[in-house]
């Protein structure tokens, strides 16, 4: 079983390596299956469109490309630093995100 992932969709990620190093984005989707996630503005590619009936002119058209979930690192949007995840357990027995620096609670 691959591992969990723990970033998701509309979390705000810095990118540690390759061209796109030290860029920050919203992820803007994810899948877990491939341990991928696609970072908006990073890692843009440009694809060639084929003109269709809405969009009359074809072309390139600029897209973001999935990278790997582990070239990304979460920015904690309490203390706003790259950082590590935790787990807690609520007494609701709700599961979290916990910030591992600021020991903030990840999702609200
Ligand atoms: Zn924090």
């Amino acid at each position: 079983m691959p591992a969990k992932m723990k970033i998701r969709k509309g979390d705000q990620v810095v990118v540690l390596s390759g061209k796109d190093r030290g860029k920050k984005g919203k992820i803007v989707s994810s899948s877990p299956r491939d341990n991928k996630v696609m970072v908006e503005g990073v890692n843009i590619v440009k694809k060639h469109a084929r003109p269709t009936q809405k969009v009359t002119q074809g072309g390139i058209r600029e897209m973001e490309a999935p990278i790997y979930a582990s070239k990304v690192k979460l920015i904690c949007p309490s203390c706003q630093k790259p950082t590590r995840i935790s787990h807690r357990v609520l007494s609701e027995g709700k599961k979290v995100r916990v910030c591992k620096k600021c020991t903030e609670v990840i999702d609200k």
